[in-house]
């Protein structure tokens, strides 16, 4: 298939969505269903946060059930499964839906990552960098320890030797937002800087990314986040297709219920301009 109609393929899916099973997202499962029937989107992924890290304390270790924190045990994760089924029974025959997680990953809990998945065989796996020796970067409150601790030069690429690990784990079905670091260092660094060292990391990890057979995710919560691009950015995108990596799956990232489907038509289109 052409690049192009691939990625024109992937306008009716939304496959980054964090249902209320996240404890930091708001809507349940049924409610992102009903709301994505009304939008005509033909196929959602729900992708409930993973976090197996030991040594930090992040809300992501957690699954939300009923209003349980849960540690993701058999328990947890069967119910989860049960109840995305349960909605597959009710509208099956109107949407795909599909029950996956998204995985922080760093390489010193990637067994842990890897038992998981051998054990439940999630449906969808995006491998996502939260944090960078154990310092967290997608959370406003973290962030500055990150800061104080890394040179940007450094800090980017080892960000992006951790994307490289996740691309050769062979352990996911995408990438998650490659270039997602910029949300808040690039309000520290500035963006233009972060995308000038990035600049020279990318041309080197790419081939890395292709080797691996890896795919990414294009996310659109950039946009959402104030970025004038979804994750990654056209230079990171064309970096990468130019080496041979496709696109996965375009997915919004909601947290609620109004951010579903959010720009995923822009954002298909966006693909096709970057290549
Ligand atoms: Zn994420
Ligand atoms: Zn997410």
């Amino acid at each position: 298939m052409l690049n192009e109609e691939k990625i024109n393929s992937l306008k009716k899916s939304d496959c980054h969505i964090h249902p209320d099973f996240s404890i930091d997202a708001k809507s349940s499962a049924e409610e992102y269903v009903k709301r994505a029937l009304e939008i005509g989107l033909e196929r959602i992924c729900f992708t409930t946060h993973i976090d197996l890290d030991p040594h930090r304390a992040a809300a992501d270790l957690y699954i939300n059930i009923d209003g349980n924190w849960q540690i993701p045990d058999e328990n947890a994760v069967r119910t989860y499964f049960f109840r995305i089924d349960n909605l597959r029974g009710k509208y099956g025959d109107e949407i795909e839906i599909i029950a996956g997680f998204e995985f922080s990953f760093e390489p010193h809990f990637a067994d842990k990552v890897g038992e998981f998945i051998t054990n439940f065989k999630p449906e969808f796996t995006i491998g996502s960098v939260h944090a960078v020796e154990m310092l967290e970067i997608t959370s406003r409150y973290f962030v500055p320890a990150a800061v104080r601790n890394f040179h940007p030069k450094k800090f980017i690429k080892k960000y992006y030797d951790i994307v490289v690990e996740i691309a050769q784990s062979g352990m996911f079905s995408v990438i998650g937002h490659i270039d997602g670091y910029k949300k808040y260092l690039s309000r520290w660094w500035g963006l233009s800087f972060c995308e000038g060292i990035e600049g020279e990391v990318i041309d080197e990890v790419a081939p890395k990314i292709a080797d691996a057979g890896a795919r990414f995710e294009v996310n659109t919560s950039g946009w959402r986040k104030g970025l004038c691009a979804p994750y990654p950015s056209a230079t990171v995108i064309k970096s990468l297709v130019a080496a041979g990596v496709e696109v996965g799956s375009i997915g919004s990232d909601a947290h609620s219920v109004e951010d579903i489907g959010y720009r995923i038509t822009d954002a298909a289109n966006y693909i096709i301009g970057a290549i």
